[in-house]
């Protein structure tokens, strides 16, 4: 007995041991104090196994010391460890300081004991032939009991405290450990009073230690997990179904249900439902993520299916789930995304970036067909917003958009590039330019009562081979346009080697302009005017280009790149600098001759026309009126009102201000009074096309009796021959240019001509 008990009681200690080792490196935050318990659990069994283990007194009184001061240890540890167990409910958060002086003065007054003899002393008894060391207890011993079970006490109602408090699913961490403490109590004041030798309880101590070692740093609230987890895969939005390794269903959620239209929670049917609606294949075994698609009843639903395996410790199958998700509204959302950004809002034709890449794919993809690409370019869209209102104007492209719908074929690529142009490509033989031309000769756009014509012009570029850039494609097929001369009567255009050599040639000349001025290639050529009397009164100056490479250009090879790119403001800076040099050296020579400068529209935007004149006249010194200022009427055309008030201004400064190509444009008679002009320049050009000369006559002779009644001097230029010169004298006209005079001429040759004279 005595030796089955030692055994059973080192057993213990060295589980207590190694509980308390281990929990002592746990990374648990409890662990420190689960540590302290057990180890304070191994001075009682330590001082159990030495009252039971020896024959001799003094062994049995030294293992009744270390009993209990033990005890009062295992007390002290158990408030350490209840603090630490009991954090988590809220309750429990300290022990008064009073409980631990307590413990203190016991374990003071039991260390006493030898000296004072007033806690307790032992004596020898035989049982079944054994020796064995009893207890006496006194005073003292009674003392440490009170405080031991005092304290002892207030832990059991601690923890029946949190367990009335704490919710169902918490209450068995901490009724564990209460009803262990109260079963291993009683055990022990059993041992006490019976007055036994052997201490039995203490196995309940070391089974004690392990409880607490368990549940402190092992348990886990497994029943909690499983409610909250099943509750989470009940509540999700997805279907769940899970499977055993056969392939049965054995549990299902709602959304599973709900999915496979079971009502009566047959999770076996459920799962037939699935393979049913999906395949068999989504039962593959393998972990997955599979689409599918579902046409029920007209109505599409997308899904995204994910199956994954599930294996015990072993790495056995144990079975495996399905969770399927309805992805329709993501999928329709993705769709409607790509498609509001590859298709143009208004018309719903492609954007211009998904064209050009679909234009690209289909280019490679098909190298051998031959194929055209159109730009599509509605020429007075602008007048249809202004006159109609922008409504009409939306209504105006989607009508166009429709048009271009209508006739594409299979293999034909279109889109809405930008504000009024489209682009098209399709194959070479697809195209019937014929029929495209009538229908763009009438082309009209209806609504209600409201009918305008529009003018379509499409620009056509044929891909070659190693063609790449979708949008230098669509650049060539635009520029064709600008070949379309006749534009009511042709309305498609190629673009072909002259327009690419046309291209090449802006480039060039735009990026010699600035040196050409610079080395004087650009030269001003003067064209004499003359009187009614045919002196010659003046002279205007007229650009020309001695190139090196191309040799003589005369104004049509360059000017109107310049118009159109805006460098035209260097060219004229330069003339009129040169026409300041001229005049200030005829002034020196006492010559009267006056000179006219041309200032093109653009001119006006870029510079200020009026400062820039003024100060090259006050730098060179010469008389305003010397320099004359042409004008077309182009430059009315916008902020008319503040044109007027910057030739007003040229007037007041003594300049004399002359409106060119009288007649070429929309002017009218009318437009007239108002203008600040003091020149009225006729092209006899404009009334030579007519093939009524006598109604051309009409004209010219009511224009120049009309600028004579209002103050403006009439001057008629293009004047070839001498009938016309003098018809148009008779008419009373006193200025005149034209070659029936001279060409414009260089500047030598002009000051020559005059002294001749
Ligand atoms: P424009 O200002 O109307 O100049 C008159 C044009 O008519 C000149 O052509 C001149 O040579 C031509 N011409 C003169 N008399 C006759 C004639 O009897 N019969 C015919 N058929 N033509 C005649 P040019 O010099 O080739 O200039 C063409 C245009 O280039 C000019 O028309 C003008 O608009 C522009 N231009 C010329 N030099 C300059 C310049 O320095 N600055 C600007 N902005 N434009 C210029
Ligand atoms: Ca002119
Ligand atoms: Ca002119």
């Amino acid at each position: 007995m005595r030796i089955t008990f030692s055994i059973i009681f080192l057993l213990l200690i060295l589980a207590l041991a190694a509980c308390s080792y281990i929990a002592h490196h746990s990374h648990r935050t409890i662990g420190k104090a689960v540590s302290l318990l057990d180890a304070a659990l191994i001075p009682p069994v330590l001082g159990n196994l030495l009252i039971i283990g020896s024959s001799r007194s003094i062994i049995a009184i030294v293992g009744y010391y270390i009993y209990f001061l033990g005890m009062d240890l295992v007390m002290y540890s158990l408030l350490t460890f209840t603090v630490a167990y009991c954090r988590g409910s809220g309750k429990g958060q300290r022990f008064p300081r009073f409980v631990y002086i307590l413990l203190g003065v016991d374990a003071v007054q039991l260390l006493l004991n030898p000296l004072t003899g007033h806690a307790f002393a032992t004596e020898a008894i035989v049982v079944e032939g054994t020796d064995y060391y009893r207890l006496v207890p006194m005073a003292g011993q009674f003392f440490h009991r009170l405080v031991d079970y005092g304290i002892f006490a207030g832990i059991l109602l601690v923890f029946l405290v949190i367990i009335l408090h704490t919710t169902r699913i918490y209450m068995e961490k901490y009724s564990i450990i209460l009803a262990a403490m109260i079963v291993f109590g009683l055990w022990q004041t059993f041992y006490i009073f019976s007055r036994s030798p052997i201490d039995r309880s203490m196995v309940g101590f070391g089974v004690f230690g392990l409880l607490i070692f368990y549940f402190s740093l092992y348990y886990r609230p497994l029943r909690l997990l499983d409610r909250m987890l099943s509750d989470i895969a009940s509540e999700m939005s997805d279907a769940l179904f899970v499977f055993d390794p056969s392939s049965r269903c054995i549990w299902v959620n709602e959304q599973g249900f709900a999915l496979t239209s079971v009502s009566d929670r047959d999770q076996e049917a459920a799962g037939e439902r699935l393979v049913a609606l999906f395949d068999e294949t989504i039962l593959g075994g393998t972990d997955q993520v599979v689409r599918r698609v579902v046409h029920t009843g007209g109505e599409t639903g997308y899904y995204s299916i994910e199956s994954k395996q599930v294996t015990d410790d072993r790495r056995r199958t144990a079975g495996f789930y399905l969770r399927v998700r309805d992805i329709t509204q993501e999928q329709r959302r993705l769709k409607q995304e790509m498609y509001d950004a590859t298709h143009d809002r208004l018309t719903g034709l492609y954007t211009r970036e998904y064209l050009y890449t679909q234009i690209a794919e289909t280019l490679t993809s098909r190298p051998s067909v031959p194929h055209v690409i159109i730009f599509v370019d509605v020429k007075n869209f602008k007048v249809v917003n202004d006159v109609f209102g922008t409504q009409f104007g939306d209504y105006a492209i989607c009508s166009i958009a429709d048009w271009i719908r209508k006739h594409a074929k299979d293999g034909h690529l279109y889109g809405r590039l930008g504000g009024d142009t489209f682009g098209i490509c399709c194959p070479k033989e697809a195209f019937d330019r014929e029929m495209i031309e009538t229908e763009l000769s009438h082309f009209k756009i209806r609504r209600g009562t409201m009918e305008h014509t529009v003018l379509i012009h499409l620009g056509i570029y044929e891909v070659a081979e190693g063609d790449t850039d979708v949008s230098v494609m669509f650049d060539r097929a635009h520029l064709s346009l600008s070949t379309i001369r006749d534009e009511y009567n042709t309305h498609i255009a190629y673009y072909d080697n002259e327009i690419r050599g046309q291209v090449l040639w802006d480039q060039e000349i735009s990026a010699q302009l600035e040196n050409a001025i610079r080395e004087r290639q650009l030269r001003p050529y003067l064209q004499p005017i003359a009187d009614a009397q045919g002196r010659i009164v003046g002279a205007e100056a007229l650009v020309r280009w001695h190139h090196p490479k191309h040799g003589f250009l005369a104004p049509y090879r360059f000017i109107p790149i310049f118009e159109k790119n805006g460098m035209i403001v260097q060219v004229d800076r330069y003339m009129w600098r040169c026409a300041c040099e001229i005049l200030a050296r005829w002034q020196k020579e006492g010559r009267e001759q006056f000179i006219s400068v041309n200032i093109s529209p653009k001119d006006f935007y870029f510079l200020d026309v009026v400062t820039e004149i003024r100060a090259l006249v006050a730098e060179y010194g010469i008389e305003p009126s010397r320099l004359r200022i042409e004008i077309t009427e182009t430059v009315m055309m916008d902020d008319a009102e503040n044109r007027m008030q910057l030739l007003d201004a040229l007037r007041r400064s003594g300049f004399v201000v002359e409106m060119d190509d009288f007649g070429s444009g929309f002017s009218s008679l009318n437009m007239l009074k108002d203008m600040p002009v003091d020149v009225l320049k006729i092209d006899m050009k404009f009334l030579g096309k007519s093939s009524n000369e006598a109604k051309s006559r009409t004209i010219v002779k009511n224009i120049i009796h009309l600028s004579n009644e209002l103050g403006i001097l009439a001057l008629t230029e293009g004047v070839e021959t001498q009938v016309q010169y003098e018809v148009l004298s008779e008419m009373g006209c006193t200025l005149f240019q034209g070659y029936y005079f001279a060409k414009p001429m260089p500047v030598q040759e002009f000051e020559e001509a005059l002294h001749a004279a």
